[in-house]
């Protein structure tokens, strides 16, 4: 088992396949897009199987693929379908925006994906518009549909944004009125690419879980699976339920148990430190498996408590405005 300094477990690899993205979601990357990462600086399929295999040999169990937006990555199903017969990886999940998902969603269900994080920030098509910059709702429902018709687990992500889609909590809450899902709320980070100015948090997780609790009093808090990033409820007798996650607060280091690799193949131990180690710049100089691990085994050795810990670890010239699509979520 892989332990960190602080005691705890690391089991969870969130890896990000590409920087690109179809959407221009307003709290992720500003309108006219990134910088976008060469071919050449991206990791290769194979390097990053290369990545994953040893890190399954050393304990990680299960894997998210994210991005950027993972499908618009060309040649992403072979890779996945690869990645699902590592020996040793128990769960192999994925974070998309849904607009080019629906037709893979049969093929993701074949090669044992059990659950998919869709977000969607909104149930109104201008809004969904206003949000992410293209007109692509009906494409995320479509998803959405297919990934209920396949019996796939979905948590739906939502970022609540003041001024933008408050109105949208119940709605989406209501969502879980019929529906098996999970929809959780988000606290808004700063990582946006200096897309607009972070002004500091509006809707934190306290004033998510009032504004829900104004309209449903009889909200229900359930139990908090180990190593959860989400404060979870239901409204009684509803099929789904509800999640808040404190990703600005940081309610959930104390049992963070993941690791995330960037699309350059930047090791993260937080979501919020600046960068730790470059894999694939290792792998393409030729470093021994041995080294690898060992130089990774140390980064795990020397992780920060916390994402307060490891913000203000970042030179001050490597403040947390980088693009959440260079990280992964
Ligand atoms: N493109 C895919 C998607 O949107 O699902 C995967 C990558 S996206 C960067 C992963 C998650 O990060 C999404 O659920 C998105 O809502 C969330 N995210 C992006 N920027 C954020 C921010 N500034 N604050 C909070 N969450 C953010
Ligand atoms: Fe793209 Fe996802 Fe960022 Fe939206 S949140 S711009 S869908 S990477």
């Amino acid at each position: 088992m892989l332990l960190d300094n602080h005691g705890r477990k690391i089991n969870y690899l969130r890896l990000a396949v590409t920087d690109r993205c179809n959407l221009r979601c307003f709290y992720c990357m500003p309108e006219e897009g990134l910088n976008w990462l060469s071919r050449t600086e991206l990791m290769s399929y194979d390097e990053m199987l290369q990545i994953c295999s040893l890190l399954v040999k050393m304990g990680i169990d299960k894997i998210r693929i994210t991005g950027g937006e993972p499908f618009v990555r060309k040649d992403i199903m072979p890779f996945l379908t690869a990645l699902s017969k590592l020996y040793g990886l128990n769960e192999l999940t994925i974070t998309t925006n849904g607009v080019l998902t629906a037709p893979y969603v049969k093929e993701l269900k074949a090669i044992g994906v059990k659950s998919v994080n869709l977000s969607l920030d909104t149930l109104d098509a201008n809004r969904f518009f206003a949000i992410t910059s293209r007109d692509e709702f009906a494409n995320v429902m479509a998803t959405l549909d297919e990934l209920l018709k396949y019996n796939i687990e979905v948590k739906i992500n939502a970022v609540v944004m003041d001024g933008k889609n408050v109105q949208d909590i119940m709605p989406l809450v209501e969502l879980t009125k019929n529906l098996p899902v999970s929809v959780r709320f988000i606290e808004e980070m700063p990582f946006n690419g200096d897309a607009h100015i972070y002004n500091g948090l509006k809707w934190d997780h306290v004033r998510i879980l009032e504004e829900i609790k104004k309209h449903y009093p009889e909200l229900k808090k359930l139990d908090d699976p180990l190593f959860s990033t989400s404060h979870n409820y239901q409204v009684a007798a509803y099929a789904g339920t509800v999640g808040i996650i404190a990703a600005y607060s940081r309610t959930f280091c104390g049992t963070c148990n993941r690791i995330r690799i960037t699309p350059v193949g930047e090791l993260k131990t937080c979501l919020y430190d600046g960068g730790i180690l470059n894999i694939k710049d290792m792998i393409r100089r030729g470093d021994s498996v041995d080294m690898l691990t060992k130089t990774m085994m140390d980064a795990f050795g020397t992780r920060a408590k916390d994402g307060w810990e490891a913000e203000g670890l970042r030179p001050a010239n490597n403040s947390v405005h980088e693009s959440m699509a260079t990280i992964g979520g």
